[in-house]
């Protein structure tokens, strides 16, 4: 945990650039929704074993739920809109927003990961 507040600047840089967590140079995506095996600068490989990247999509459902709930909430507290209209904006914020955050909780997840075990 130290580690990760340790280099949480280089997280959020190198994990919002969608880069490398390593060399912070090579690109993690080579399409929208398909990301490179390998780092093309320093060949670090990105899936480290089966089912990595089940972790993104519990930064991807935090960061939503983080988004959806004080949203909802603060329109309703602040605005008149109806009932409906407040569930159904967040209903589909909540359903794009992901699709959105997608890469970005790769990148995360990749990058947090990586200062925590940098050797395997
Ligand atoms: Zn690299």
């Amino acid at each position: 945990m130290k580690n990760i507040l340790r280099n949480l600047k280089k997280i959020i840089r190198c994990g919002f650039a969608l880069k490398c967590p390593r060399c912070c140079q090579g690109s993690l995506f080579q399409k929208r929704f398909k990301m490179f095996a390998n780092c093309t600068e320093c060949e670090l490989k990105f899936e480290r074993e089966q089912g990595y990247f089940i972790g993104p999509m519990y930064i991807n459902y935090g960061a939503t739920v983080f988004l959806v709930f004080p949203g909802y909430f603060a329109l309703d507290l602040f605005n008149s809109i109806p009932f409906l209209v407040n569930f159904s904006l967040w209903g589909v914020v909540s359903a794009v927003f992901p699709i959105f955050f997608y890469r970005y909780s790769k990148s995360l997840w990749l990058n947090m990961d990586y200062i925590l075990n940098p050797n395997t």
